[in-house]
């Protein structure tokens, strides 16, 4: 029986076409700028975004950390939610690499205001932090997969224009919110300083993020790339399963959305079921009533070979991918009706 993995969409292996793109890439030395294969995942990225540069990187917490020292000073402070990937699952990289300190923000599923942003701008005082960046995440990973709107985006634009702020998109799963949404890649690369895609996860490569940005911005990355020890030499075998995934794999992203509010469905109605967080793209989170022991679900599931994780307090994450199709899904409605 096929093992169905729920955990995350990092879950993915790749498929036989993606292999066989990678089997037949051209590769040279990338600390030497000498992989084809490499500099044309840049350069496709870069013109993808409406971006002068790209840098591909080994993850998005690489891309994250390179764009947060590029863009501060030792003693900053930066703007994001408190739900924020770079604040909760980055190892406390942004003290621990840029000796910056967070200023978070309660935004709505990791949504926040431009009004939010400016409370928390500090003034030009030697008592405070000096703010200098502002990060927003889209999709919002603990929001449930949450969108950002146009407008909202646009909207902490406008305040970073005026205090001369750059703002920074952790767009692990950036494609899952395009695909939902009217807004292009272009519109993004227009509307931020600089831009992280991970292509390990809905995408469904094996390795991989890119940092995009102006090309003073992208030099100063690759400087500090190396310096994190982050500098890869033939990766171009990595580079050709991102080009196939940036291909093939971007609409597909509907069809885990599309599986992900049936899964929604066949929850609703579920007497163990406490809360949702409303599916938007491919994660479902929901709570179980506290009389319901989230070690004994885990266990049920694994029982049908279905692996799922705890997400924090009775807390359920459904991650949907590549790897799961309408069979899987059919067996994990199966499993969640026999619950109970
Ligand atoms: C997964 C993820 C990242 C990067 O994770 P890596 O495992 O380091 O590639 C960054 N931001 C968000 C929102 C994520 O979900």
């Amino acid at each position: 029986m096929k093992t169905i993995d729920l955990r995350s969409d990092t879950v993915t292996k790749p498929s036989k076409a993606m292999l066989q793109a990678m089997f037949e890439a051209q590769v040279g030395d990338d600390v030497f700028g000498d992989d084809p294969t490499i500099n044309a995942l840049e350069e496709k990225v870069a013109q993808l975004f409406g971006k002068e540069a790209a840098l591909f990187c080994s993850s998005g917490t690489q891309t994250n950390q390179i764009a947060i020292k590029v863009h501060t000073q030792p003693g900053d402070e930066l703007i994001c939610d408190r739900t924020a990937h770079i604040y909760n699952y980055e190892g406390g990289g942004i003290a621990f690499n840029s000796g910056v300190q967070a200023r978070y923000v309660f935004g709505d599923k990791g949504r926040f205001t431009a009004d939010e942003v400016l409370q928390n701008i500090n003034d030009d005082n030697v008592h405070f932090p000096r703010t200098s960046l502002v990060c927003i995440e889209n999709t919002v990973n603990k929001g449930g997969g949450s969108i950002w709107s146009w407008a909202q985006m646009q909207a902490i634009r406008t305040v970073c224009d005026e205090k001369k702020l750059p703002l920074h998109l952790d767009g692990a799963r950036l494609f899952n919110a395009l695909v939902e949404t009217k807004i292009s890649t272009q519109q993004i690369g227009n509307l931020f300083d600089s831009v992280s895609i991970c292509l390990s996860k809905g995408l469904g490569c094996p390795v991989g993020s890119l940092l995009i940005g102006d090309k003073n911005f992208i030099y100063k990355a690759r400087r500090i790339r190396k310096v994190l020890g982050g500098g890869m030499r033939q990766a171009g075998f990595l580079a050709a399963a991102g080009i196939f995934a940036l291909d093939n794999h971007i609409e597909r992203l509907k069809d885990d959305h599309r599986r992900t509010k049936q899964l929604q469905s066949l929850l609703q109605p579920l007497s163990f079921v406490e809360e949702m967080i409303p599916a938007e793209t491919n994660l479902l989170i929901f709570k179980l009533k506290k009389e319901f022991s989230t070690q004994k679900f885990i266990q049920h599931f694994a029982e049908k070979n279905i692996i799922i994780v705890s997400a924090g307090l009775q807390t359920i994450r459904f991650a949907l991918h590549l790897d799961i199709d309408d069979n899987d899904l059919q067996r994990v409605g199966e499993a969640l009706k026999s619950f109970a």
